[in-house]
């Protein structure tokens, strides 16, 4: 669950300022929504677990995915910070 400070290939520092993932936080949530709620579907679809079945199957699937989604949520708030506040050259 660990991961680079600096960009391996072009050096680039990933953290701006402290506290900058926590908008990952936010994006994770939303991933989480993206796999939580398919999980329910098909289990409703498929073996119609009591309610207790449903938050045990949720949880499940978020537990597996919790790698991805601590990854690639920080991924894509990276991405939204470029898009939105673009790193000087001095930045870099
Ligand atoms: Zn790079």
């Amino acid at each position: 669950m660990r991961m680079y400070e600096d960009c391996p290939h072009c050096g680039i520092h990933f953290e701006r300022e402290d506290g900058y993932f926590m908008m990952a936080v936010f994006v994770g949530y939303v991933m989480s929504f993206f796999i939580a709620v398919p999980a329910v579907v098909i289990l409703y679809f498929t073996i119609r677990p009591s309610i207790w079945g449903y938050l045990i199957g949720a949880t499940a699937a978020l537990l597996l995915a919790s790698p991805l989604i601590f990854h690639y949520a920080r991924v894509i708030w990276m991405y939204i910070d470029q898009l939105l506040d673009p790193r000087r050259e001095d930045e870099l």
